[in-house]
C-alpha cells in the first residue's frame, strides 16, 4: 500500500491558496506534532522499561527478605501465620499477589493471579551448610501491571498534551514573528507592483522598517534596493523615450509644414507653368496651343449640342513698316495694345488669342455668322479709332467664317483665312466673310 495518499490527506489542509505564514505554521505544526508523538512514544517505552526493572527488583527483594520467614511457617505448617505474612506483604508494598504452598497444598493465598501479572516463584527447602536438602514447599509473589500501565498511559497523555500546547504556542509566536518580519513586507511589495504605473514610477518602494545600516541590510533591503534601481532605470528610459518621441513629433510637424509649403509652391508653379504654356508671352493673350484646344472643344460642343461658333481672323495692316520705321520694340508695343483692344472689345465668353506674328483670332462661342461679323466690324472700328503711341493710327483687315456641319477645324480656319486674304486684296481695313 502506498504511503502517498495518507500523507497527501494529512497535508491537505495546507493549500497553496493559503497565505505563506499560514502554510508555514501548518507545516511546522504537522512536523512538530509528529515529533511530539514520536517523543511521547519513546518516553512511554522508556518509562515502561524502568517500571519493569523496578518491579523485577522489588520482587527479588521481597522474595529474598520473606524467604526465611516463610520457610519457618511452612515448616511448622502454620497456615494462619502464613496468611498474615502474605497480607502484610501485599499491604506494605506494590505486591498484589502472594501464594504460599506446602508440598502440593496451598497454605495461604492473598489476591488472585491475573494474566497481567509479573510473578516470582521461589522454592522452600532445608539447607545444610552450602547444600540444599529436599524441597518442602514454595511461594509465588506477583505484581499486577494493569494499574502501572494505566498510570503510564495517563502520564503519556499529559506529556503529549503539554508538548502540543507548547508547540502550539511556539508556532503561534513564529507566525506572529513571520508576519511582522516577512509577510507584511511581501504584501507591501506586492501592492507596490500592482499599483505601478508610468505616473507612479517616481515614487520609490519603501517598507515599514528602519533604514539599513551603512554596513548593509538584510534580504529585504537588497530587494528594495534592486526594485528602486530597476524603477529608476525604467523611469529614465521612459523619460528618454518620451523626449525622443516629442522630438520626432516636432520633426514630423516641421516636415509636414515644409511639405505643405512645398506642395503649395509646387501647385502654384504648376499653375503658373500651365498658364505659361497656354499664354503668349508678349501680349498675355492665349497662344496658338490654347486656341487649338478651344477650337477642338468648340467643335465637339457644336457636334454634340448643335450649337454653332464663328471665327474672326485679323491681321494688322502694313505692320512690317512699323518695325522698319519705329523699331521692333515699338512694334511689340503695338501688338500688346492691339491685344488689349481686342480683349476690351469682346465678351467674356469669346476667346481672344494671338494666332501668330501680327495675326489674331477671336473665337465667338455659341455665335451665328451675323453676330461675328458685327463684332468684327466693331473691333475694326475700335482699332481704326485708336491712337497707338509713336505710330498713331493703325488698321487691321478681318476675315470671318462660321462652322458648318461636317466641318473640320482646318476647313473653317481656311475659310476665315481666305476671307482675310480677300480683305487684304480688296484694300485692307475691311471685314470680309466666307460663310
Ligand atoms: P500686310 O498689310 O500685307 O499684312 O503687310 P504687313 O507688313 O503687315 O505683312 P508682312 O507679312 O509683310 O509683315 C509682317 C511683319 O510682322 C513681319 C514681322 O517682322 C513682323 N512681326 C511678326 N511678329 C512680330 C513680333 O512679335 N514683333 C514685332 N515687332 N514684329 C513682328
Ligand atoms: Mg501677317
Ligand atoms: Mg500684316
Amino acid at each position: 500500500m502506498s504511503i502517498l495518499p495518507p500523507l497527501i490527506a494529512l497535508l491537505s489542509p495546507v493549500k497553496r491558496s493559503h497565505r505563506v505564514g499560514v502554510r508555514l505554521a501548518g507545516y511546522v505544526l504537522l512536523f512538530a506534532l509528529t515529533i511530539s508523538l514520536v517523543l511521547t512514544g519513546f518516553q512511554l517505552w522508556q518509562a515502561r522499561q524502568q517500571e519493569a526493572q523496578r518491579i523485577a527488583q522489588l520482587l527479588d527483594q521481597q522474595a529474598a527478605s520473606a524467604e526465611q520467614h516463610l520457610a519457618d511457617v511452612v515448616w511448622e505448617d502454620d497456615q494462619r501465620h502464613a496468611k498474615q505474612i502474605g497480607q502484610s506483604m501485599v499491604r506494605l508494598s506494590d505486591l498484589s499477589y502472594v501464594m504460599v504452598r506446602s508440598h502440593d497444598s496451598v497454605l495461604a493465598e492473598v489476591g488472585s493471579l491475573t494474566p497481567n501479572m509479573v510473578t516470582r516463584a521461589r522454592p522452600l527447602s532445608l539447607r545444610h551448610g552450602e547444600k540444599t536438602a529436599a524441597q518442602f514447599g514454595d511461594f509465588v509473589l506477583g505484581v499486577d501491571m494493569a494499574p502501572i500501565e494505566a498510570r503510564l498511559r495517563a502520564s503519556a497523555i499529559g506529556i503529549f498534551l503539554r508538548t502540543t500546547l507548547l508547540i502550539g504556542l511556539t508556532v503561534g509566536f513564529i507566525l506572529l514573528l513571520f508576519q511582522f518580519m516577512v509577510t507584511r513586507h511581501l504584501s507591501r511589495i506586492s501592492e507596490f507592483f500592482t499599483a505601478l504605473t508610468p505616473q507612479t514610477l517616481a515614487q520609490p518602494l519603501r517598507l515599514d522598517r528602519s533604514p539599513p545600516s551603512p554596513n548593509g541590510g538584510d534580504e529585504f533591503d537588497d530587494l528594495v534596493k534592486g526594485v528602486n534601481h530597476m524603477q529608476a532605470t525604467l523611469a529614465s528610459d521612459i523619460a528618454r523615450r518620451e523626449q525622443a518621441e516629442a522630438e520626432v513629433r516636432q520633426l514630423n510637424e516641421a516636415l509636414e509644414k515644409r511639405v505643405a509649403e512645398r506642395t503649395h509652391e509646387l501647385l502654384e508653379k504648376n499653375r503658373q507653368l500651365a498658364q505659361l504654356a497656354i499664354t503668349d508671352s508678349l501680349t498675355g493673350l492665349y497662344n496658338r496651343l490654347k486656341l487649338d484646344q478651344v477650337l477642338d472643344d468648340e467643335l465637339k460642343r457644336s457636334r454634340r449640342y448643335g450649337s454653332g461658333f464663328a471665327l474672326i481672323l485679323l491681321d494688322i495692316d502694313h505692320f512690317k513698316a512699323v518695325n522698319d520705321s519705329s523699331g521692333h520694340a515699338v512694334g511689340d508695343q503695338v501688338l500688346v495694345d492691339m491685344g488689349r483692344l481686342l480683349t476690351q472689345g469682346t465678351r467674356n465668353v469669346d476667346v481672344v488669342g494671338r494666332w501668330g506674328g501680327e495675326e489674331f483670332l477671336v473665337i465667338c462661342c455659341d455665335t451665328e455668322l451675323t453676330g461675328a461679323v458685327a463684332l468684327a466690324e466693331k473691333l475694326r472700328q475700335a482699332i481704326e479709332g485708336h491712337a497707338f503711341p509713336v505710330v498713331g493710327h493703325k488698321t487691321a483687315s478681318f476675315g470671318v467664317s462660321a462652322i458648318r456641319s461636317g466641318d473640320a477645324i482646318p476647313v473653317v480656319m481656311a475659310r476665315a483665312d481666305s476671307a482675310l486674304y480677300r480683305s487684304k486684296s480688296s484694300g485692307r481695313n475691311r471685314v470680309e466673310i466666307n460663310a
